[in-house]
């Protein structure tokens, strides 16, 4: 780690936290009620051990490799492990071994993988169910990008979730589908939400907003920002 890079990424973590309290201001929010997870895929473990020394609590990362490895590698810092990426059923126990809290949680299938993955562990692995928020394709008819759950069956993944041993119903988290307002998209979250919440009590978080629109995410109750290049710089590769 240069100097030069330690400072970049102290100032950049000034400037999102500013933004985070600023957007928490603007909703008349609590800042305290979001949880900053900074999203280090494609960056080097130096980074990861550089933010947590300036006060990160959370780290993310989206491919089950990259993630099994770095976790690994920096399992002594006293973080908590996010997995906010699509995964495939046969990835699931690395990433159930490593993670505190997988975002992705997308079919039935994953839920059971998942499940068998964490069974006997000491501490459940919370589960955000992936919602797909509909863009202006989907609403035209077409498919919807960027996966998760279509949010008429949300609570049907949720329901397998709440029931599993060793898995934790957290809430639902979403991706603002390219190229749609993502006031309209982070909206559309909101209601799904809350109608989780209304059946699981306990299912109170809203992983939403990245770099972009994490102030959008914010007036719509999010409860975890996801940010990547806003913290860390440019990816070099992308992701
Ligand atoms: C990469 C990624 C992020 C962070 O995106 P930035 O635009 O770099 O802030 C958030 N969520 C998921 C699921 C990601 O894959």
């Amino acid at each position: 780690m240069t100097p030069a890079r330690h400072a970049e990424l102290a100032a950049n973590l000034v400037v999102v936290r500013r933004t985070i309290a600023d957007a928490c201001d603007a909703a008349g929010r609590d800042p305290g009620e979001v949880t900053l997870v900074a999203v280090t895929k494609t960056f080097g473990e130096p980074d990861l051990r550089a933010l947590a020394a300036l006060g990160v609590t959370d780290l993310g990362e989206n491919r089950a490799n990259e993630f099994t490895r770095k976790a690994e590698a920096a399992a002594d810092l006293d973080v908590t492990w996010h997995f906010v990426g699509q995964l495939q059923s046969n990835k699931a126990r690395p990433v159930a071994r490593y993670a505190d809290v997988v975002h992705s949680v997308d079919r039935q299938s994953l839920v059971a993988a998942l499940a068998k993955a964490r069974a006997g562990a000491e501490r459940p692995l919370r589960c955000l169910v992936q919602v797909a928020l509909s863009d202006d394709a989907s609403r035209a008819g077409g498919t919807v990008q960027r996966g998760g759950v279509v949010p008429d069956q949300v609570e049907q993944v949720a329901d397998l979730v709440a029931e599993a041993e060793g898995l934790e119903l957290a809430g639902v988290m979403a991706v603002a589908p390219l190229g749609t307002d993502p006031d309209r998209a982070f909206a559309e979250l909101a209601g799904v939400a809350e109608r989780i919440r209304a059946v699981y009590t306990d299912a109170t978080w809203v992983s939403a907003g990245m770099s972009d629109d994490l102030e959008s995410a914010i007036r719509h109750g999010a409860t975890h920002v996801r940010v990547g290049r806003a913290l860390l710089g440019t990816r070099a590769v992308a992701g």
